[in-house]
């Protein structure tokens, strides 16, 4: 029997072990060097020297993000329904509302007239996300954000190094999160990143983490525990000396499956976008389901389909809107392996196995 292709498979080598080693040793663990010296070198490799404040989690710094940019009870944040649940959920948890827009069929992100069409009185702000790793259409949403007196914010979770007109995801928003979940293009084991050039927005995030204390003992403001710790960002700093390499084999992996994939629609990218691959997402249109139980079943391929259900249509949303590229997506999308461990013939097996369970034409 063929070995089992994951859909995702997070690299840990011998040099992140020796690294969190030497942390425990130091006996140093909570936030303290390790932590300072990965947002400085986070912002040099992956933001063009924007700030970056770590956390405890990806959801922490949309999270905080927000509420450092001043979003609150009746402000409306509008943002895509076709996302992880933690875009939507950041912005209820600081009180305010998401309202959701539809995306863009191509490229999966946010839809600037569906953007436009959504705006009220109460908009405060606008939060795309960088989906699958391809970059949203940040110059459409930026004109409308400045013609409406928006903020514009980046959910780049997905999105580590993609660029948009040769300008990396992360330096467009008032502030950018990134997720270093395990799954995600580089991790921490749980922990995210924020990058912004506010100085009053980096410092608001530093006391947003940290129960609002600049200075022991002296707390200015109510504040959370969303300190990421020296552990996790020694695991992080060296993910960091890695991430490019990995993401050149993600687009690589990902020009072979567009290359040999014949019955199905391929991801297209943007003019002028650079995606990194987080997902490599095409769409089937009709038998989804048949084609994930015989890929997982009978060739031993690991897929995931992201997201099946939109936001909006969630238990916990529950808004009746007609969003029909998010619906069509839902039941579209289909993620197929595209990470950096693949070899040329587990990407050989995706291929053969996707053609043959997709017909021609359909
Ligand atoms: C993973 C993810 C998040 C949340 O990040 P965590 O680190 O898991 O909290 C938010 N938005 C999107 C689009 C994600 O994929």
């Amino acid at each position: 029997m063929p070995n089992f292709i994951p859909a995702a498979r997070p690299l840990i080598g011998d040099d992140e072990r020796r690294a969190v080693d030497a942390v425990l040793v130091s006996g140093q663990l909570a936030q303290g060097n390790e932590v300072k010296l990965f947002e400085e070198e986070f912002s040099q490799v992956l933001v063009d020297g924007r700030s970056a404040v770590a956390v405890n989690s990806g959801t922490s710094g949309l999270h905080l993000g927000l509420l450092a940019a001043g979003i609150g009870p009746g402000d409306e944040v509008i943002v895509p329904s076709f996302t992880f649940a933690a875009t939507a959920n950041s912005v209820a948890l600081t009180g305010a509302t998401p309202i959701f827009a539809d995306i863009e069929p191509d490229h999966y992100c946010l839809d600037p007239d569906s953007v436009e069409a959504a705006i009220s009185s109460r908009t405060a702000g606008i939060l795309p996300v960088h989906l699958y790793g391809h970059p949203a259409n940040m110059p459409s949403l930026q004109r409308i954000a400045t013609a409406n007196g928006l903020k514009l914010f980046e959910d780049a979770a997905q999105a580590h190094g993609a660029s948009l007109n040769g300008e990396r995801v992360g330096s467009f928003g008032d502030f950018a999160m990134f997720s270093l979940y395990p799954t995600k293009n580089m991790t921490s084991g749980e922990g995210g990143m924020v990058t912004m050039n506010s100085p009053e927005i980096e410092r608001r995030m530093r006391l947003l983490r940290n129960q609002g204390m600049e200075r022991q003992y002296e707390n200015e403001l109510v504040g959370f525990n969303a300190r990421m710790t020296n552990i996790h960002a020694a695991i992080g700093r060296v993910q960091l000396t890695k991430i490019w390499g990995w993401t050149e084999q993600r687009r690589q992996n990902a020009a072979f499956l567009s290359e040999h994939l014949t019955n199905v629609v391929i991801p297209k990218t943007a003019p002028g976008a650079e995606p990194v691959y987080h997902q490599y997402t095409i769409r089937v249109l009709e038998d989804r389901d048949r084609i994930v139980a015989a890929l997982r079943d009978e060739h031993h391929i690991g897929t995931g389909v992201y997201y099946p259900i939109p936001n909006h249509r969630l238990p916990s949303f529950q808004q009746a809107l007609d969003l029909p590229e998010t619906e069509a997506a839902s039941q579209q999308v289909l993620s197929l392996p595209v990470h950096p461990s693949l070899t040329s013939n587990d990407l050989e097996r995706i291929v053969s196995a996707v053609n043959k369970l997709t017909k021609a034409g359909s």
